[in-house]
């Protein structure tokens, strides 16, 4: 089987610019990994029922084993390529493709990298797999869930030296770059580029994983890396690994396209850091989104983009401008209480400090403030972003004008409302203070940098919160499905009443 079908062959011609199209003769070597029909060329280790053959399709599903392509003569090892197969996850599904890895006896960790295959998973004692298909385990993770149960889709897996790339159903969704000094937090496998095998994993056998149509396409020694990026590993590069592999969503839900950035420069610069971005637009009055119909038309501008696509609702009135059904078509929804309207009548946006002029009395300020938020948290939002900020003219009091009973108001809002609380980047608010107690009460949290310019940072404020505060997978805010949104949900109850 040494022929490049017609999409092998674009595929390959995609993925590899210039050093490839000029040595076709090398980069024809195109292997089928399965004959379809038996487990030829496999070797199991673990409990060889787990993987059995059926019309087509290689089935896994069995605990803790793995199957290895050994190949005709049972030495098959690759360094640079591309694989592609085909796979469809039954609902609960959790299994890997594995690279760079071997059939060795001893104990964990085993040589080379997995690839979680994973949509909606749950483990034992309540564990939910944050972690989508498509992560690269241990060094990059994916967070939304881009694929569907019972739906083929493509996993396409390029190597080039130090660089890897994931696609789905060819979106690129992993780009890593292997540095100098390597940090990976994968307890299964040693996450290090080298040269090795493939192999399906089998993890339990509630869990049913198919595959087809697996080809690998070796790529020559000498192929260069599509990137020549050293990246530079520091605490945060290993926190965010850290977090993500303790199955924390290292998500920046609160990233905007502003100060010139693009929405491809976000996706690199997502893939770069390992940080999942959730790309926000602003709507409501006198904004450009501010109707369904310019709703849909910015969906359609973001659709099958490897991020999540978010509202924020601005000012008090977005609810009159957009039906809720268009509102849910967004992954998830959030706003600030920033701008509303004070005792006096005086519409408001708090950051701007012309709009609020001098404030005599900050208690008093504060007293009415709180009452707003109060107010923002009866909204059918996902997370209340900004929490506690203070306009210029008195953040220099924030610790004191943040009492325990005013904290305690907006925590109980949140609660009472099931929204998450922001942990701002940019303004690094909430105070610890403030984050401990809403921890304590059982709130739920999420990242986000509000970005005016187009850096968007490292959520190093956020992750330094999460590890103060010792933040745990289960109090990390994930957007709730369809048909499980507050707008869908605060729309239920009110054609109920
Ligand atoms: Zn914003």
């Amino acid at each position: 089987m040494l022929t490049l079908t017609r999409r092998d062959a674009l595929a390959l011609l995609l993925a590899a610019p210039a050093a490839v199209r000029s040595l076709p003769a090398q980069s024809a070597d195109s292997i089928a990994l399965f004959d379809g029909t038996s487990l030829r060329g496999w070797r199991a280790r673990g409990d060889a029922a787990a993987f059995r053959t059926n019309g087509g399709q290689l089935c896994a599903q069995g605990s803790n084993s793995r199957l290895f392509y050994a190949g005709p003569s049972g030495d098959a090892d690759f360094k640079n390529f591309e694989l592609n197969a085909e796979i469809s996850l039954q609902p609960g599904a959790e299994s890997a493709l594995c690279f760079h890895t071997a059939d060795r006896s001893s104990a964990a960790p085993a040589p080379g990298f997995e690839v979680l295959l994973a949509n909606d998973a749950r483990g034992p004692n309540g564990f939910i797999q944050r972690r989508k298909t498509g992560s690269l385990q241990g060094v990059r993770h994916v967070w939304k869930q881009f694929i569907a149960n019972n739906e083929w889709f493509t996993l396409n897996i390029l190597v080039r030296q130090k660089q890897v790339q994931i696609r789905l159903n060819g979106m690129l969704v992993v780009d890593y770059i292997e540095p100098a000094d390597a940090f990976s937090a994968n307890p299964d496998f040693e996450c290090r580029i080298g040269h090795g095998t493939i192999a399906i994993e089998a993890l339990s056998p509630q869990s049913v994983a198919l595959f087809r149509n697996l080809r690998v396409h070796r790529l020559p020694d000498s192929i260069p890396q599509l990137s020549d990026e050293n990246p530079q590993v520091d605490e945060v590069y290993r926190d965010i690994i850290r977090l993500g592999s303790a199955n924390i969503p290292v998500v920046d839900y609160h990233a905007h396209l502003k100060g010139g950035l693009t929405l491809e420069q976000a996706l690199n610069n997502s893939r770069r850091v390992g940080i999942g971005y959730g790309i926000a637009i602003n709507c409501g009055l006198s904004f450009p989104v501010h109707s369904d119909a310019s709703i849909l038309a910015y969906l359609q501008s973001m659709k099958g983009q490897p991020c999540y696509v978010a509202m924020q609702a601005e000012g008090r009135e977005w609810q009159t401008l957009v039906s809720p059904e268009a509102v849910a078509r967004f992954d998830y929804v959030f706003t600030d209480a920033m701008t509303f309207t004070d005792d006096h009548g005086k519409r408001m946006r708090i950051w701007i400090p012309e709009e609020i002029g001098v404030i005599t009395d900050s208690q008093a300020f504060m007293e009415m403030y709180v009452k707003r938020i109060e107010s923002v948290m009866r909204e059918p939002i996902d997370i209340y972003a900004n929490a506690t900020y203070l306009p210029d003219q008195i953040v220099a009091h924030y610790d004191e004008l943040w009492t325990p009973q005013r904290m305690r108001r907006v925590i109980d809002a949140t609660l009472h409302h099931n929204v998450a609380i922001e942990i701002n980047n940019r303004r690094r608010i909430p105070s610890r203070t403030f984050i401990q107690m809403a921890k304590a009460a059982g709130c739920t949290f999420s990242f986000g940098t509000n970005n005016a310019e187009a850096e968007l940072g490292r959520l190093e404020y956020p992750i330094q919160m999460t590890k103060e505060c010792g933040l745990v997978w289960e109090e990390i805010f994930v957007p709730k499905p369809d048909g499980q949104k507050p707008i869908q949900i605060r729309k239920k109850h009110a054609s109920l009443a």
